[in-house]
């Protein structure tokens, strides 16, 4: 990193949109800072973007505490033994090429009045703009019962890394014959319809391995979910008896779970399982709540809708799943599309660029069978100080099998090119 330089600056005044119009030497040493925080679709997106979009306009430092990045996405799919472990992970290493400066550390504190965040090194980085993009943190203590600790046997794999490994491992262990349990998560959370697509490669895994004696029953928060008539209608197809969906006016809501005995006590019964896959419910992470970004009632960051600008702070963004975004679910390509607003925002804050009107757009793909994927998603604008949703579109029931093997290709090439948009073109 290029400590003396930012130094430098700071003596010489700071950078900022007031130098642009400084002598053209001056122009090329001094350039606006835009710090991000958090690299993944959110933040990796809005680094790359802004240094495709603007070559050299900016000097943008992303700080991601994590050498490699473990897509949530995709990881169902490593359960069902549809993807390998390693194709989940990417590194960071080819944003360098786009002269973006990469720390790996953890951001601890921020002092917004003076435009400067510190990193857990001490290490301070001003900046003109500041992104924040830190994802969410589960609310462990939402189930009773449930910790850190009880998740080191009652993996959550909400976060991918070693928990998607440790609930790899435990559904390899279940028995035909044996149960896996599902507590799903209320909403709001990110991937609305991940519980249920890791219920489908759950039971792919099990039966296409002989183990289709297994059952698995999901006790829901809710009492309705994402494409709920498409994943009903391809459990019985597909793994007919082998899924139980139990919504909270069936289970009557968990009392406690215990993880030595990998029972659920919900009120309505006892449920123990060989796998108990715990997703708690979820708010913006620690670092955009300590940083005072999120409304203490809900947990969530307030953003403008046209730009993703913080409605707290006009030299901060926050975006992805950490943001009120409405409409939007918590996805990474609705990750994606925010970073694109916010880098539009930033050229125009920072570099004077047009702006112009933004436009968010989601898709999510499940996959439901090896060959069966389904897709919801839409459009969304900006409408009385909200991400409003403008058009939507979502598989039909009962569809061709070349129509749901097409979204399979579909959703393959979607990943593909996130991960191109997130660390570069080599990384896809
Ligand atoms: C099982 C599962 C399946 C999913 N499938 C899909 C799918 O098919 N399609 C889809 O669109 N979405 C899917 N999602 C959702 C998607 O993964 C998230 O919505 C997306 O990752 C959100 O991106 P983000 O950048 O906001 O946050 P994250 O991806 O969570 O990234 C946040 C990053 O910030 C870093 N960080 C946090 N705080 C700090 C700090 N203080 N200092 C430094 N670094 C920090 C973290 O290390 C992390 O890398 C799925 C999620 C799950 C759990």
């Amino acid at each position: 990193m290029n400590l003396d330089r930012r130094r430098l600056l700071k003596v010489a005044g700071g950078a900022g949109a007031g130098l642009l119009a400084a002598p053209t030497l001056l122009r090329a040493q001094i350039r606006p800072k835009v710090v991000i925080v958090g690299g993944g679709p959110a933040g990796a997106t809005v680094a790359l973007t802004l240094a495709q979009a603007h070559p050299d306009a900016f000097e943008i430092t992303l700080v991601e505490e994590n050498e490699l990045y473990t897509t949530c996405f995709g990881s169902n799919m490593y359960l069902a033994g549809l993807r390998d472990f390693e194709s989940l992970r990417h590194s960071y290493s080819g944003l360098a090429d786009f002269g973006i400066e990469v720390i790996h550390e953890r951001a601890l504190l921020a002092n917004r009045s003076e435009k400067v965040i510190t990193l857990i090194s001490r290490t301070r980085l001003d900046y003109d703009r500041l992104v924040v993009a830190p994802g969410v943190d589960l609310l462990y203590e939402q189930v009773p019962g449930y910790n850190p600790q009880a998740a080191k046997l009652m993996p959550h794999a909400w976060k991918a890394g070693p928990q998607t490994r440790l609930l790899r491992q435990q559904l390899d262990a279940v028995k035909d014959g044996e149960a896996v349990v599902i507590v799903a998560p209320p909403d709001p959370y990110k991937c609305p319809p991940g519980p249920y697509e890791r219920a489908s490669m759950m039971a792919h895994a099990l039966k296409s391995s002989g183990r289709g004696g297994a059952r698995i029953v999901i006790l829901d928060a809710k009492e309705k979910f994402s494409k709920q008539a498409l994943f009903m209608e391809g459990w019985q197809a597909l793994y007919p008896g082998m899924i139980e969906w139990l919504p909270p006016s069936v289970h009557g809501g968990i009392e406690l779970v215990d993880p030595v005995t990998k029972t659920v006590a919900t009120d309505l019964d006892l449920f123990t399982g060989t796998l108990v896959n715990i997703i708690p419910a979820q708010r913006a992470g620690v670092t955009a709540r300590e940083w005072d970004l999120a409304d203490p009632e809900t947990g969530w960051c307030p953003v403008d809708p046209e730009t993703m600008r913080s409605a707290l702070d006009e030299a901060v963004f926050v975006i992805g799943d950490a943001a009120a975004a409405g409409d939007m679910p918590k996805s990474a390509f609705s990750a994606n599309s925010q970073a694109r607003v916010a880098a539009m925002a930033i050229a125009a804050d920072l570099l004077g660029a047009p702006r112009i009107e933004p436009f968010l757009f989601n898709t999510c793909w499940s996959r439901i069978g090896a060959e069966d994927a389904v897709k919801v998603g839409g459009r969304y604008m900006p409408k009385e100080g909200k991400i409003t949703s403008v058009a939507s579109f979502v598989s039909a029931p009962g569809e061709d099998a070349a129509v749901r093997r097409r979204a399979v290709g579909e959703s393959d090439d979607w990943y593909r090119s996130i991960v191109a948009e997130m660390f570069g073109p080599g990384a896809a």
